[in-house]
């Protein structure tokens, strides 16, 4: 079944929020709303989105500025693409947003279509599966939209975390990755795993690969990486 991208919009105009929400999820996106820096992260510890829209100016506590730098920052959410609303457009400010880790901004008062289409440009950017795009090295294809796996046309059964390890060398093909930045990346919350674990998904991935197991290359002394060409 595919999961629909979920959004989390933190923003403190209840109609505001509530005229994005309702769009989202007309557009096929299932959005989360927070009204403050501290339901915000509430609603990241249960659960991560695929972007967070994020308003610049919030009531009491941290600005958007802020929380957008403190999101940069944790391993659980650096990933996560950050759209910035703001109705300042001056350009130091749009810059200092984009200084703290924002992937995109728009300035209020904006469109729904415009709003979309940001978005929608954010996470083919940073995250192409999430708005149902084929991954593709090769004959080695993830689907966004049945998140089926596939070599030479054939489907490829991939246990949770080898899904997650594949999709992230997917995006990022012929770069060597060290065990640490696979941590980082790819288990993020579970900062507690040993970098022997790493070792284990790469070889239970080659194996579920098959003849595709080849295209996953152990680069000594420095890591792992994904080519078109087999090892
Ligand atoms: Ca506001």
């Amino acid at each position: 079944m595919k999961k629909l991208p979920q959004v989390l919009i933190v923003e403190d105009e209840p109609a505001i929020a509530e005229l994005i929400a309702i769009n989202l999820r007309h557009h096929g996106f299932t959005p989360v709303c927070a009204e403050d820096g501290p339901s915000a992260q509430k609603a990241l510890d249960a659960c991560v989105p695929e972007l967070i829209l994020l308003d610049w100016m919030l009531p009491g506590g941290r600005s958007g500025l802020e929380l957008a730098r403190h999101w940069r920052s944790q391993p659980r959410t650096k990933q996560v693409p950050i759209l910035m609303l703001t109705a300042r457009s001056d350009e130091p400010d749009k810059i200092a947003g984009l200084d703290a880790g924002a992937d995109d901004y728009i300035t209020k008062p904006f469109s729904i279509q415009e709003l979309l289409a940001r978005i929608r440009a954010v996470l083919r950017r940073c995250d192409p599966l999430s708005v149902g795009q084929v991954l593709q090295v090769g004959e080695l294809r993830m689907d966004g939209a049945t998140h089926q796996v596939s070599y030479q046309g054939e489907a490829l059964k991939l246990g949770p975390m080898e899904f997650k390890l594949l999709r992230h060398f997917l995006q990022h093909p012929e770069r060597v990755h060290s065990r640490s930045q696979l941590l980082d990346q790819v288990w993020g919350d579970a900062v507690y795993v040993e970098e022997r674990t790493v070792d284990v998904h790469v070889k239970r991935l080659r194996q579920a690969l098959g003849k595709a197991g080849a295209m996953v290359h152990t680069v000594r002394g420095a890591g792992y990486r994904l080519s078109a060409n087999p090892a």
